[in-house]
């Protein structure tokens, strides 16, 4: 029998960092065997960078998720832990085909980091109430004042937009601002920002088989670059035609390195990575969830299926 979820709740517009911590205590509690929890960085707002692992705790295939490197894009994370309720709750219950997520999950360990940036979240989601610092209030009230405006941060709360902060084709693309705000700034050279520092000591210390990086514009597979290897571009062609063959959005070559977490991930691992790109505005309106959760929860078991 499938359990009640009573945890995340896929109900309301927001999921506050918070709500997403006590979920993650929560799900932990009498699954310590296949769920554990840590934190890889603090953030400039004292929030915790918080990296979940799932499955096979020792196993040595190991699997990305991020979620939620782009504030404003953060029903990301309400559909990882979403995601990750229903795995853990129904972990030996039978599935349609008899097979259960324990047999799934068993060779594989989930390294999930499901909101990169809680500081830019929770600017989104609360204006400036969702800074702590005075003086960090003081420039976001320098930007704008108003909880709407504030709500399509993208950036952390330095301003920087993490995902142009890595080395891969730093200050590459388009769009670029050159003062901290609220999207599209890079900052003044690679990894300044704590948050871009951990994912980096994260990739240097473990190997990962595959990469899947949760953003919210367009439903699109974003997939490679032109910086990526030779070999690594077909097996991320590949891992795109498999991710759109679940749920149905269409794969897209990313062209110019542009300093993306992808782009580095490639750099460091040379194992393939998608960016899936789960709504059509952002913040994503919550009335979309359920047809984001429905396409999107088969994923990992694929993943793990994976050689
Ligand atoms: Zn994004």
């Amino acid at each position: 029998m499938a359990t009640e979820f009573v945890y995340v709740d896929t109900s309301q517009q927001i999921y506050s960092y918070d709500s997403m911590t006590e979920d993650i205590l929560q799900l932990n509690l009498g699954h310590e065997d296949i769920l554990s929890y840590e934190t890889i960085a603090t953030t400039a707002q004292g929030r915790n960078v918080w990296l979940i692992k799932f499955g096979n705790l020792s196993s040595e295939n190991k699997i990305l998720i991020t979620a939620s490197i782009h504030a404003r894009e953060y029903m990301s994370s309400q559909l990882v832990m979403r995601m990750l309720e229903e795995y853990v709750f129904n972990y030996d219950s039978p599935l349609k085909d008899g097979s259960t997520y324990r047999g799934h999950f068993d060779s594989v360990c989930f390294y999930i980091l499901p909101m990169v940036n809680p500081d830019g979240v929770s600017i989104s989601q609360f204006g400036l109430d969702g800074a702590i610092l005075d003086s960090t209030k003081t420039w976001l009230s320098s930007i704008s004042t108003s909880n709407r405006k504030l709500s399509q941060i993208k950036a952390n709360s330095n301003g920087v937009d993490l995902n142009r902060n890595f080395p891969i084709g730093f200050g590459q693309g388009g769009g670029l601002t050159s003062a901290p705000g609220l999207a599209y700034y890079p900052g003044v050279a690679p990894l300044t920002e704590i948050e871009t520092m951990a994912l980096s000591n994260l990739i240097a210390t473990n190997k990962f088989n595959y990469c899947i990086n949760y953003h919210s514009m367009g439903k699109i597979n974003y997939y490679g670059s032109n910086e990526n290897s030779a070999e690594n571009a077909v097996r991320c062609r590949d891992l795109a035609a498999l991710v759109s063959s679940i749920n149905k959005y269409k794969p897209r070559h990313c062209g110019v390195a542009n300093g993306s977490f992808a782009d580095y991930f490639y750099s460091v691992q040379n194992t393939p990575a998608v960016s899936i790109e789960i709504g059509t505005a952002n913040p994503v309106p919550i009335s979309q969830f359920s047809d984001i959760y429905n396409r999107n929860v088969p994923l990992w078991l694929v993943l793990s299926d994976l050689d």
